[in-house]
Parts: C-alpha cells; structure tokens; sequence
C-alpha cells in the first residue's frame, strides 16, 4: 500500500455506503477516521478491515446533530493525523410518514442530523483545511432530495438544503482551494433500503433504466475520483449515482 500522508474522515463509516467510503479511501492510501454514533461494534470491525490495508486510522463516537461532539471529533483527529484532506458528510437517518401524521420531532431529528450534522461538520473541517489551503468535502445528498418523495417530507428537505448547503459552502471555501461537491444516491443496498417493502422495491426498479439496485461501493468509487485530482476544476456539483433515475 503506497502511503499517501493524507487522511479522509467519514461520518456514519461502520456501515453501508460509509464503511465502503472509508475503506475505498484506505485503498487509496489514507489514513481514516472512522465516526460512528450508535454501531461501536461495527466501527471496530470496520477499523479492522481497514487496518488491514496497512494505513492507519481512529474511531471516533460522535452524534453530528451536536456541534460539540463533532467540535471535539475535529480536534481528536488533528491531535492524531494533524491534517483532513477529505471531509465525507455520509451520516443520514430516516423517521418517513405522511405528513399529515408526521410528529414535529420526527421531522425535526431527521433534519438535525442529516442536514445540521452537515453543517456542523463542515464548520469545523473547514477551519482546518482553510489552514491548509485544500481539502475536498463531500456531502451525501440523495434523488428524493431532487425529485421529493411522498412520506420523505422530513429526508426530503433535509436532503434538497444540503444541496443548498454545498453550493453555499463551495463559494465560501473556492477562494481557499476547498472543493465542495454533493452525491445524490438512487436506491443503494443497504440496511436504510432493506426495511422497505418488497412490493416497494419492484416499483422503484421500474424507474431505474439500468434495472439493477446501487452497491455501496458505487457510491464509494465516485467519491474517491471527486476527490481525486482528475476533478480539481469541479465544486459546487450533484453527481447522480442512481442508475439513470434522474436525467
Ligand atoms: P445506513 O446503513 O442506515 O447508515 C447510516 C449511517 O449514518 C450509519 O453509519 C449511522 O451510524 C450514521 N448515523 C446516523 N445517525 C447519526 C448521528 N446522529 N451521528 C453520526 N452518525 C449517524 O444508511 P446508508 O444507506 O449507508 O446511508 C448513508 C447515507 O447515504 C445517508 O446519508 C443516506 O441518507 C444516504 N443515501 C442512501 C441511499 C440508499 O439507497 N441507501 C440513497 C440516497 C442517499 P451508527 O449506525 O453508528 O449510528
């Protein structure tokens, strides 16, 4: 594994797309810190596996929607690997409903954490990386932010203001060499999909033209070749990775 003294901190990395983020970036020879909040048995699987790559890499507790947590998040990182060169905001959540019979909290906690955790990570990282005059941030947007989803008022919205938020922050943070870029994801294999009901994921195949569901690491390789210098004339952009869904 070449070593290339950079270091990518991912959000929500103990599962699905953001354990394939985390450890696509390992491949590339970062060093990782992995957030978690819930799943700490997951995160140490996951340091394990990317351990095993031959980089290095921290786990770190840490609730986005907390300004804080993520505050210290920051630091802790800094403290080990002294720089964050990629920032990945993968961390997302879910409560659906019709509106009619959507509880304020539960709108309120899907956007505390899928669209302030955001920002609050981008504030902090931003800091940081404006020091040293680059960095690329990535945020995890999804097609029901574009297109709206009946029952997703509360992840709808949260996830159409971090399209919003990335525009905002690529202009903000161009003049400092930060790339700021957003993914918006169709449908991809994970537990957040694996709830739906069968009948639910026959229709939504049959708006996907090439027919088959994502794979985590779909999502991965594009986040690696953002970040990457093949991209370094791009902010302020959405990447569909959703097989054709929106066009
Ligand atoms: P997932 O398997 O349910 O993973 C969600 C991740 O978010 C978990 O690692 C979880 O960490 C983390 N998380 C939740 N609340 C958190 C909090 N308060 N602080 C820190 N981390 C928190 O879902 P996924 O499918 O991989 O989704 C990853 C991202 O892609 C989300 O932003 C989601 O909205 C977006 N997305 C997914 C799809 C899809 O089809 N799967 C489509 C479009 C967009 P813990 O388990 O440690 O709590």
């Amino acid at each position: 594994m070449e070593q290339v003294n950079k270091t990518a901190l991912i959000t929500g990395a103990a599962k699905g797309i953001g354990k394939a983020v985390a450890l696509a970036f390992a491949k590339e020879g970062y060093n990782i810190v992995i957030n978690y909040n819930g799943s700490k048995e997951a995160a140490l699987n996951t340091q394990q596996e990317i351990e095993a790559l031959g980089v290095k890499t921290l786990v770190v507790q840490a609730d986005v929607s907390d300004e804080d947590q993520v505050k210290t998040m920051v630091e802790k990182s800094i403290e080990t690997f002294e720089r964050i060169d990629v920032l990945v905001n993968n961390s997302g959540i879910n409560k659906d409903g019709l509106m009619l019979r959507m509880s304020y909290e539960d709108f309120h906690k899907v956007i505390a954490v899928n669209l302030e955790g955001t920002f609050n990570c981008i504030k902090h990282v931003s800091r940081i990386m404006m020091k040293q005059r680059s960095g690329s941030i990535i945020n995890m947007s999804s097609v029901v932010g574009i297109m709206g989803n009946a029952g997703q008022a509360n992840y709808a919205s949260s996830k159409a203001g971090v399209l919003g938020l990335t525009k905002s922050a690529a202009r903000e943070l161009a003049l400092r060499h930060i790339r700021v870029n957003a993914i918006a994801p169709g449908f991809i294999e994970t537990d957040m999909t694996a709830k739906l009901a069968e009948k639910d994921k026959a229709k939504m195949m049959e708006q996907i033209p090439l027919r088959q569901f994502g794979q985590p690491e779909d999502v991965a390789n594009v986040c690696v070749a953002l970040a990457s210098d093949a991209f370094k004339y791009v902010t302020g952009q959405t990447i569909h990775v959703d097989g054709g869904m929106i066009m």
